[in-house]
């Protein structure tokens, strides 16, 4: 008896472990976050004709836990409360009735799940591709699966019951690029799931770390075939509004995995690639207004407002700007940051040869800390040179103090080489929305770019080996000078001290 339990306990065991293996992907699927940000307004109109105003406004300071701050408008009655990002509850304000915030839930709460709103509990009654509805069988409200944000309902404040219904927003809805272009963090999720299961033999995804607002960080590794000498190390989406960057991560992936066994480079390097480093900030530039100047800052930043570019520890205090409103806000500290966390450690902790790190903005290849690179040669005649080539984007002399490429080359113990590759850029659409600045609106100009990044990916690939070996010949080199430099400085004080003994014995014989 005892023995068929142990065993019945031992299948348990390993049948809860390939499940949790196999669901863990989805294991952030319901989360009590909500993805608003400063600057956005909403206004509901009333069913008896009223007009029902909601603004977010400014977080004053970083905060470890982000907060949004809400003003209410109504029949002139103002009202506002302090919530936090992570899960709607109320930190401050005079809307003392509304301890966990209604106006804007997670879209990730699944059937049947529930919350609690107006101190009692309200089940998702249905969820479709746009929206998602809940009800506590008295009261019914519709969320919009997009963004979050209430569609209509009723709702309870300071006991009285008021019915909303949406009217208008300064939000942007960028419905059709994230439909038919750009992947969001749930259709990522969604994707690699897939090929995980597609492509199971050679592919293995896994979660790095969570973003501030909990979601995970994914990693998709393809090991060499045989023996790892090298890793190449690329990620997309360190800023949230360059999504381009996302999608040619992405796809880079499912393109190695087509072309697998033709890439004889494989047979000893090992890929890793983080598509989406900054979800929290992806997510937000689905909707953010247009202007730029108002809402870049929110979607190329993480949900605490810090430029993950800027947080590495190089020359960090050098490096953007201590002005929480800036769009390069570097942080309080160095590193204090999950996602740059979450990289730094696989920098650090896998033996990476090459590190990539994707963005938008202009159309370029960035040689990482140009003014003090100690192997600039290497970049110039052979690394961001090639890479031009194929890509056709022109070299810059590129360096971000506190970013992860000069971070990855300079401040670490060990260098890694790295380059920053800037995939898109259009000024000229910066008044009509920033997003197209960043990203570009049709899906064949998308291919075109991602397809030239494969192949330079491709050429990164076959010159590994060659740049390595440069790279140990280069600090051999530098080595040889110090031990030279040391050797004379010795023989100098050496010297030194035989002239002046001998110099003694002289003056001591005559006198
Ligand atoms: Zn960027």
């Amino acid at each position: 008896m005892m023995k068929r339990n142990i065993t019945l306990i031992l299948i348990l065991l390993i049948l809860f472990n390939i499940f949790e293996g196999k669901l863990s992907i989805e294991k952030s699927d319901k989360m009590s976050n909500m993805d608003v940000r400063a600057g956005i307004y909403v206004v509901y109109a009333t069913s008896n004709g009223g007009i029902f105003n909601v603004t977010y406004n400014q977080m004053s300071t970083y905060s470890f836990d982000p907060e949004i701050n809400v003003t209410i408008d109504f029949n002139g009655m103002r009202r506002w409360g302090l919530y936090s990002l992570k899960n709607r509850t109320l930190l401050a304000g005079t809307l003392k009735s509304w301890r966990y915030f209604p106006l804007w839930i997670s879209k990730y709460i699944g059937e049947n799940d529930s919350l609690i709103l107006f101190n009692s509990e309200f089940k998702v009654v249905a969820k479709n591709s746009e929206t998602i509805t809940v009800s506590n069988e008295t009261l019914t409200l519709i969320y919009s699966r997009f963004t979050g944000s209430l569609i209509n309902g009723d709702i309870i404040l300071d006991g009285k019951l008021i019915h909303l219904q949406f009217n208008r927003t300064n939000m942007k809805f960028r419905i059709r690029y994230f439909n038919e272009i750009y992947p969001d963090w749930e259709n990522l999720t969604l994707t690699l799931r897939q090929l995980n299961y597609t492509y199971h033999k050679i592919l293995r995804v896994y979660s790095a770390g969570k973003s501030i607002l909990g979601r995970d960080v994914w990693v998709c590794e393809i090991p060499a075939r045989r023996r790892e000498a090298n890793i190449l190390l690329i990620d997309g989406g360190m800023h949230g509004s360059e999504v381009i960057s996302v999608k040619a991560a992405l796809t880079i992936v499912r393109r190695i995995l087509v072309d697998y066994n033709n890439i004889r480079e494989l047979e000893n390097t090992t890929i890793i690639v983080i598509p989406m480093l900054n979800p929290d900030g992806v997510e937000v530039s689905k909707y953010l207004p247009a202007q730029p100047s108002l809402m870049l800052r929110y979607s190329r930043k993480n949900a605490r407002g810090v430029d993950l570019n800027r947080n590495f520890n190089y020359e960090w205090e050098k490096g953007g700007t201590s002005n929480y409103d800036s769009s390069t806000f570097r942080g309080i500290k160095p590193e204090t940051e999950p996602e740059v966390k979450t990289l730094k450690q696989i920098l650090e902790n896998r033996n990476i040869t090459f590190y990539i790190n994707l963005h938008s903005g202009i159309n370029a290849i960035l040689i990482p800390a140009y003014n003090v690179n100690p192997y600039l040669d290497l970049y110039l005649s052979k690394i961001a040179r090639g890479m031009s080539n194929i890509l056709g984007y022109e070299v810059r002399k590129g360096g971000v103090y506190g970013g992860s490429a000069d971070w990855a080359l300079l401040g670490k113990d060990k260098a890694t080489l790295s380059i920053i590759i800037e995939l898109y850029g259009d000024k000229s659409k910066i008044s009509e929305d920033w997003f197209l600045f960043y990203n570009p609106a049709e899906a064949y100009q998308v291919n075109e770019i991602v397809d030239k990044t494969y192949y330079t990916i491709l050429y990164v690939l076959s010159n590994l080996n060659s740049w390595k070996n440069e790279l140990k010949a280069e600090n051999r080199s530098i080595l040889n000078i110090q031990v030279i430099m040391a050797s004379i400085a010795m023989l100098t004080i050496f010297i030194s001290i035989t002239l002046y003994i001998c110099k003694r014995k002289i003056q001591t014989g005559s006198s």
